[in-house]
């Protein structure tokens, strides 16, 4: 503000000057030209005054000359505030379906997530950085459907989804369906930072983890109990369907659970990541929505950065990342109001349900589900760090 007035009152000295010297050649050889030119300073002092009260941004805007390059530069630099939202899948999470001790154990990872992410923010490190660091955590956990904890695909195997990507330059890399890289999210971003491309799958991606020193691991590393047990029920659940001869209504826990983060950090820049073992009893080769760049993940500076989770089917029909950024970007709506259109009106007008986290340059954020519950954090500059599972909760 303060810059602005000074930046229209020094151009509008500078044009009075000018204006002042037109004057006093014209008028020189004239009586009258003496009295014109008090009258034209006391013009300049009075409007220089007005201008430095006014503060004037109309009158910047209106000028065609540039402000010198140093007024420029610290205008445009604006404090953003750091920023890091992540989620860890959404469900039919009603109350009770969990005891109190693994609600618990999902709020303490979510918190590590975000406090991890939140410092290395404060470092001065990047939103890419931040989006990593919050990802891997996660899929080191066995809790949640990405890295450890992935589930199983119709023959029993897992199969690793994941992408990330630079809203400063929309440079994005992605990867589908590996089984042996321990963090998929890394391997995304050794395509997006190693490569001419955005996305590599199955033995591909793999050959290129190799190549990139990405870390790889046995394929029983992947093995859960409580995703091999969900697997065999999923099984037993077609198999009294075929009998019955219905379709099987899976439990929605065999479809969600992947994880995503966003970001902004000290230099106003967002990323969005996103990582995932995909849906319980896909079949081989079936790739979803999260390494799908405006599906499940996009991030642009000029509108926000978005991360999905549910049916991917669904959100790859709607482009739901994307279509939340162009909403933002050439409707003028709110994050919130273009997350709640798709959420609420589109995703569910096609049959699916889910959520999305998105945050926009400014900091305005918003975790929008349109299913029972998700898992979800936040931890904003000067703000508290808060985890939640339920609908109810804040
Ligand atoms: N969107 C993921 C997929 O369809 C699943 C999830 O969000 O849990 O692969």
């Amino acid at each position: 503000m303060g810059l602005a007035c000074g930046q229209n009152a020094f151009i509008l000295y500078k044009r009075l000057v000018n204006l002042r010297v037109s004057i006093v050649i014209i008028s020189s050889p004239f009586k009258f030209g003496f009295s014109l030119y008090k009258f034209g300073t006391k013009c300049l002092l009075s409007v220089f005054i007005l201008s430095m009260m006014t503060g004037g941004k109309t009158l910047a805007q209106q000028t065609s000359s540039p402000p010198p390059a140093s007024i420029k530069k610290s205008v445009m630099v604006k404090r953003t505030p750091l920023t890091i939202l992540i989620h860890g899948g959404a469900g039919e999470l009603v109350r009770g379906r969990y005891s109190a001790s693994i609600d618990a154990a999902y709020k303490a990872k979510l918190t590590e997530a975000l406090e991890l992410a939140y410092s290395v923010l404060e470092d001065g490190g990047s939103a890419m950085d931040a989006v990593e660091i919050a990802i891997v955590t996660m899929e080191d956990s066995p809790l949640f459907n990405a890295g450890r904890g992935a589930v199983f695909t119709r023959d029993g195997k897992n199969e690793l989804d994941a992408a990330i990507m630079d809203g400063a330059t929309l440079d994005a890399g992605a990867i589908a369906g590996v089984r042996k890289v321990k963090n998929p999210i890394r391997l995304a971003r050794k395509v997006l930072e190693e490569s001419d491309h955005v996305m590599f799958a199955r033995e591909g991606a793999e050959e290129f983890a190799k190549d990139y020193d990405v870390e790889t691991v046995k394929p029983k590393y992947f093995f859960t109990e409580a995703r091999w047990r969900s697997y065999k029920e999923g099984l037993a659940a077609e198999k009294r369907a075929r009998k019955a001869k219905k379709k099987a209504k899976l439990d929605f826990d065999f479809k969600y659970g992947t994880v995503g983060a966003v970001a902004l950090d000290r230099n106003g820049n967002l990323a969005a990541g996103t990582s995932t073992g995909g849906t319980t009893l896909k079949r081989w080769g079936r790739v979803g929505d999260a390494p799908i760049i405006g599906a499940g993940t996009y991030a642009d500076n000029r509108s926000c950065a978005v991360s999905t989770t549910g049916r991917g089917e669904f959100f790859m029909r709607l482009t739901v990342a994307r279509d939340i950024c162009a909403q933002v970007e050439y409707g003028g709506k709110s994050v919130k109001e273009a997350a709640n259109d798709v959420m609420f009106n589109r995703l569910q007008r096609l049959g699916g349900d889910g959520g999305a986290i998105v945050l926009a340059r400014d900091g305005s954020y918003t975790l929008s589900f349109s299913s029972a519950g998700m898992f979800r954090g936040v931890k904003q500059q000067n703000g508290e760090t808060s985890v939640a599972i339920y609908k109810d909760e804040k």
